[in-house]
């Protein structure tokens, strides 16, 4: 059911970027490349620019499988967090669309602090997305939070397998 929804959404939303839809750009992709080496086929990533549609309304960027709908927004850090909801596309299938929506009401949010736990794969699902956006935008995360960053960069690069997508 939620692969079915999610899978809904992002034909919808691929509609909506239609032409406007690009590839990543040589700088877009020298900020990613680093984040991700081999955790996440670059080529593969659309990127929307502009608000397209009712997808406008709400004027956060939005990632709909693998396409990245930045809504006008630009910045590094936000590009990371957009890929990295690509990286839980790759893994978790259309459901991720319904997770992540569900991860944006939750009570701990984009607030992987507060989660409390060393665990990448214990985030829900913002807040991976806001771990590795911080991480690219304040490097010293590293030696503050080592064993949740050491585990965040090694689930984020290790490269997807048939089981995992
Ligand atoms: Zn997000």
């Amino acid at each position: 059911m939620r692969d079915a929804v999610g899978g809904l959404l992002i034909r919808a939303g691929d509609l909506l970027g239609g032409r406007a839809r690009r590839g990543l750009t040589v700088a877009e992709r020298s900020v990613l490349a680093p984040v991700f080496r081999d955790g996440l086929d670059l080529d593969a990533i659309r990127v929307v620019p502009e608000r397209a549609g009712p997808l406008g309304l709400n004027r956060r960027p939005v990632t709909l499988g693998t396409t990245i709908h930045l809504k006008g927004r630009t910045g590094p850090g936000l590009l990371v967090h957009e890929a990295v909801h690509v990286w839980q596309y790759r893994r978790l299938g259309a459901r991720y669309v319904l997770d992540a929506i569900r991860a944006q009401y939750s009570r701990t949010g984009y607030d992987w602090r507060a989660a409390g736990t060393d665990r990448f794969a214990a985030l829900n699902l913002e807040a991976q997305a806001q771990l590795v956006q911080d991480l690219h935008d304040d490097p010293g995360l590293a030696t503050a939070y080592p064993a949740l960053v050491a585990d965040a960069l090694a689930s984020v690069r290790s490269p997807s397998t048939p089981s995992t997508r």
